[in-house]
C-alpha cells in the first residue's frame, strides 16, 4: 500500500522539479509519520524511506527508540521550552523553531550535550491567527540573534501554508518564502548561509517545489488518511 502511494508522489515530486527545471536531488522528501505505528513506519523503511517527519516530543523520542538507527528525524511540529532537552539529541533538524526564547534554550540544552542543532525559524507568512512562526518582518531580526548563538546552526526557513482548496492559492506564500531566504543570505549574517527551504504538505507540494522547496513534508500522501485514535498510535 505505501509502495504504491510512494511511487506516486515519487513522480509528482520528479514531474514538479522537471516543469521548474530543477534536479531531483534538490528536494529531500520527509514523510510525516505522525500517529502513524512502528509497523506502518518500519514499512515505509522497508520501501526504501530514511527520512520522517513527527510533530510531537514524546512520539518522535518513542519512535526514535524503537526504529532503526538510521532513520533521519525531523522534529516539524510547535515545541514546547521544557521539551526541548529531550529531543536535541535525537532530531536531525528542527523545523520549528518560532520565538528566540526557544532558541535560547536550544542553545542552552546543545551547550550542555556539547553538540550544535540544526534549525530552521519557522515563518507564518500567511499571517494566519492560528499558526506559530515569526512574522516576515521579524526573521531578518530573528536570525541576527540565534546566529550569535554557538550550538545553534540555521539552516533555513520553514511555513505551513494554509489548508486550500486550490494549491496555486499558496503559490504567492511559498514564494514569498523563497525571496526572504534570498535577502536575508544576501545580508551575510555573522556568514549565515541557509540553503534549505522547508515548505509544501501533501496538498500543495508540488506548488512549493516549483517555488524552490528543498523539503517537502508529506504524511496523507505517503502514509494515507491519518487517523487519531490512540489504538494506531500502538507502543511496539
Ligand atoms: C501533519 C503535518 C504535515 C503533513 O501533512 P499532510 O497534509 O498529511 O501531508 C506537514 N507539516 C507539518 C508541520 C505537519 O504537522
Amino acid at each position: 500500500m505505501i509502495q504504491e502511494y510512494l511511487s506516486e508522489v515519487e513522480a509528482n515530486i520528479q514531474a514538479a522539479c522537471q516543469k521548474a527545471g530543477r534536479n531531483r536531488d534538490e528536494v529531500t522528501l520527509i514523510a510525516v509519520s505522525k500517529t502513524q505505528s512502528n509497523r506502518v513506519i518500519q514499512e515505509a523503511y522497508d520501501a526504501g524511506l530514511r527520512v520522517f517527519g513527527e510533530n510531537k516530543v514524546q512520539e518522535l523520542v518513542q519512535k526514535y527508540n524503537c526504529l532503526p538507527k538510521d532513520i533521519a528525524w525531523h522534529m516539524i511540529g510547535h515545541l514546547q521550552t521544557n521539551k526541548v532537552k529531550s529531543i536535541v539529541d535525537k532530531a536531525v533538524l528542527i523545523h520549528s523553531v518560532d520565538s528566540l526564547r526557544l532558541a535560547e534554550v536550544i542553545e542552552r540544552e546543545c551547550a550542555k550535550h556539547g553538540i550544535i542543532a540544526n534549525v530552521l525559524l519557522e515563518v507564518n507568512v500567511a499571517e494566519e491567527k492560528s499558526k506559530f512562526g515569526f512574522a516576515e518582518k521579524e526573521v531578518k531580526d530573528a536570525v541576527k540573534e540565534i546566529a550569535k548563538f554557538q550550538h545553534i546552526s540555521i539552516q533555513g526557513l520553514m511555513t505551513i501554508a494554509p489548508f486550500v482548496d486550490n494549491a496555486e492559492t499558496n503559490r504567492p506564500i511559498f514564494s514569498k518564502l523563497r525571496k526572504l531566504l534570498v535577502d536575508i543570505n544576501r545580508e551575510k549574517i555573522d556568514n549565515v548561509t541557509m540553503r534549505i527551504l522547508s515548505m509544501g504538505m501533501t496538498n500543495d507540494y508540488r506548488v512549493a517545489i516549483e517555488e524552490g522547496a528543498t523539503m517537502v513534508r508529506i504524511g496523507t500522501g505517503v502514509f494515507g488518511a491519518r487517523y487519531y485514535g490512540t489504538e494506531v498510535f500502538d507502543k511496539n
